[in-house]
């Protein structure tokens, strides 16, 4: 009997996803994305919905970031061992990428929650000795190398995904595409799907869409159209060969390019944005696709801090498996609530100091900004006015935490973190200031609940969701952030968090506004009323956490989409 075969028989959504991030030690992820993929996982096993998921294996991982001596990010591979988490399943599949046969082995992931449902994860590996060596590592490292390799893992995951779950037994009727990587699984299905008329006209889609429609739902992330991957065809061609006929490819994927988004797009039958704001942005982008809107949430057992989780567990024993009922959360004792947090705050102060050579007081707030380190997230924001952040501190003191890795192809994000460290060298007499390195999980999840502000500057409408400010929310830190992506739908303000700015198209003043803000509202309420800043805490943790969780997201996936 073969490992797979208790999961055979009530599997019937699949759901493809570039990264999962499924626990630290696999580094089968990069950053949000990824994250987000790993608590459907989890939610989905904490909710028994009969799902397998399909990723890569990326064996090199995606990277090790090391911070040198002047403050840049040097990049490594980041490798693990795939045989200490997952085993080999016995079945094979080829498939076909620049006029070769690469073979595709599945490992199989199982991930457990603790009520003890679990769900299956392959992880599709080109690592064999049947292989060319330069098909061997198409699986090895997340988003590396350039666009031939990328497409390459899009193949690797599209169409070998789908081909392994045929060849291990899956009977799957609905395919869930987590962003646009895995947009050539529709185009394969739609080879399955021969249109019944026998000459339909020349121009004219030679196959069934509507089929395939119904058995794709299509999650985007990418709010700007630079953002999306594209392909040159002749790229694609000398890859694909005749996978699907150019002149029908261009009738789904772009007439230019072989756009990602677009071919996931008209291949699904439902699609949505990961927030209400993200949603609308995307139906401007893309006229005439009826985009819904599923707002991101987050597992909430895997993010909350064992101090709280004692406290949860008393006024709620189910909130693990139905976080509504952190509604509740209000009505916590203030003392219990801040005993809580600062326990949180010692475990991320005692990481910081041998990490980072820099001692902070538990009696002073801590500012926390951890993102990919990238233009539109404006990481640099707050070093605007170096002497406005000195004299604010003179006031209302505060320290600060950082964290996030550049993209290794992304110069500007590399130029940003090198910014931050020559910022933080200059204020380091005045005001306590670490830079934490290699973002990860791990990291994540010390920061999320041991910082007191969370704070968020994205120049809008960048940020498609954000989901890092939901776990810092179920943890009492309360969110500082510009009026974007799901900060929209939470923000109450001075209930459950701060509004750096308004709603509207203008940024230059951002700055300004996050000084003004730190100076006028945020520090003083942490110096001055302990009790309204508590108040504060328990509000976030009652109204968001009760909503913003990936429990609320799966039961909406599960009745909107995948059972339409
Ligand atoms: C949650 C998380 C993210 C996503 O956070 P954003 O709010 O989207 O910036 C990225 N990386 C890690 C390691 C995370 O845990």
């Amino acid at each position: 009997m073969s490992p797979i075969d208790p999961f055979l028989p009530r599997r019937r959504i699949a759901y493809f996803s570039m990264e999962i991030a499924l626990r630290p030690e696999m580094h089968t992820y990069s950053g949000g994305l990824g994250v987000l993929a790993g608590d459907t996982a989890r939610s989905c096993a904490d909710l028994e919905l009969p799902m397998v998921f399909l990723t890569l294996a990326s064996r090199e991982g995606y990277l090790r970031q090391e911070i040198d001596g002047d403050g840049r990010q040097v990049d490594h591979a980041d490798p693990w061992d795939l045989a200490d988490w997952a085993t080999p399943l016995d079945a094979m599949v080829a498939v076909r990428i620049e006029g070769r046969a690469v073979w595709v082995r599945p490992w199989l992931y199982v991930l457990t929650c603790p009520v003890g449902h679990a769900i299956p994860v392959l992880l599709l590996d080109t690592r064999l000795e049947h292989n060319d060596p330069v098909d061997r590592a198409i699986s090895d490292r997340l988003y590396g190398g350039d666009e031939a390799y990328r497409l390459k893992q899009e193949i690797l995951l599209g169409v070998g995904g789908m081909r392994i779950l045929h060849a291990l037994g899956f009977d799957i009727e609905t395919y869930h595409l987590n962003e646009g990587h895995a947009a050539l699984l529709a185009a394969g299905l739609l080879r399955e799907h021969r249109h019944p008329s026998d000459r339909p006209s020349d121009g004219a889609l030679r196959y069934d869409a509507d089929r395939v429609r119904e058995r794709c739902v299509f999650t985007t992330h990418t709010p700007v159209e630079a953002g999306h991957d594209r392909f040159d065809y002749e790229d694609a061609e000398r890859l694909l060969g005749d996978f699907l006929p150019l002149d029908q490819m261009k009738l789904l994927a772009g007439p230019d390019r072989l756009n990602m988004t677009r071919l996931a797009l008209n291949l699904s039958g439902y699609v949505n944005g990961v927030a209400m704001r993200h949603a609308e942005t995307a139906r401007r982008m893309f006229p005439g696709y009826g985009i819904r809107a599923v707002t991101n949430g987050v597992h909430a057992p895997t993010w909350t801090h064992p101090a709280f989780v004692r406290l949860f567990q008393e006024i709620a024993p189910d909130w693990g498996h139905d976080p509504e009922e952190l509604l509740g959360a209000d009505q916590l004792s203030d003392d219990a609530v801040w005993t809580a947090h600062q326990e949180a705050k010692g475990d991320l102060l005692a990481e910081i100091q041998p990490l980072a050579g820099v001692a902070m007081r538990p009696d002073v707030p801590v500012i926390a900004f951890a993102r990919r380190m990238t233009g539109y997230k404006r990481p640099d924001l707050l070093f605007t006015d170096l002497e406005r952040l000195r004299a604010i501190n003179r006031t209302h003191p505060f320290q600060v935490v950082m964290a996030g890795k550049a993209h290794p192809r992304d110069e500007g994000g590399k130029a940003l973190i090198a910014e931050i460290h020559a910022h933080m060298r200059s204020l380091a007499g005045d005001i306590p200031m670490a830079f934490l390195p290699n973002y990860d999980m791990t990291l994540a999840k010390k920061l999320v609940a041991g910082a007191d502000v969370w704070l968020n500057t994205p120049l809008p409408p960048y940020e498609a969701s954000g989901t890092s400010g939901m776990k810092a929310a179920l943890n009492g830190v309360l969110n500082l952030s510009v009026l974007d992506g799901w900060w929209i739908e939470a923000w109450v303000e001075g209930v459950t968090g701060w509004a750096i700015g308004q709603d509207d198209q203008r940024h230059e003043d951002d700055a300004q506004d996050l000084y003004d803000k730190l100076e006028r509202t945020v520090l003083p309420l942490y110096h001055a009323d302990r009790g309204r800043w508590i108040r504060m805490m328990k509000d976030s943790i009652s109204k968001i956490g009760s909503r913003f969780n990936s429990q609320r997201m799966m039961r909406r996936y599960a009745s909107e989409a995948y059972l339409r």
